[in-house]
């Protein structure tokens, strides 16, 4: 039986492994839903983002400014973020 030894990692997360693996599993959760490029955002934007499937930039840069506002928990101060984000990768909302 392998021992599970306590870890954190960069982000301050504590969990327990028992490999060598280093991934941390919040961290990991966190890539998989998104939240980690719309760390930027509120709670209530990001799963806006969440429940609307959106967990690329190129997902996002499908839909025109004013759908992004109808999402329920995107507010006027999301829409900079976003519109850096995208731009950050050469990206724009849809028109
Ligand atoms: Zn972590």
């Amino acid at each position: 039986m392998s021992q599970k030894t306590k870890r954190i990692c960069k982000k301050g997360h504590h969990y327990f492994k028992s490999s060598d693996c280093p991934t941390c599993p919040v961290c990991e959760e966190e890539r998989k839903s998104g939240a980690g490029i719309f760390s930027d955002l509120s709670a209530p934007a990001r799963r806006a983002m969440e429940n609307n499937h959106i967990t690329t930039l190129e997902e996002l840069s499908r839909y025109t400014e004013k759908e992004i506002l109808q999402f329920h928990g995107i507010g006027k101060t999301s829409l900079p973020i976003l519109r850096k984000l995208l731009s950050e990768q050469g990206l724009v909302f849809k028109i």
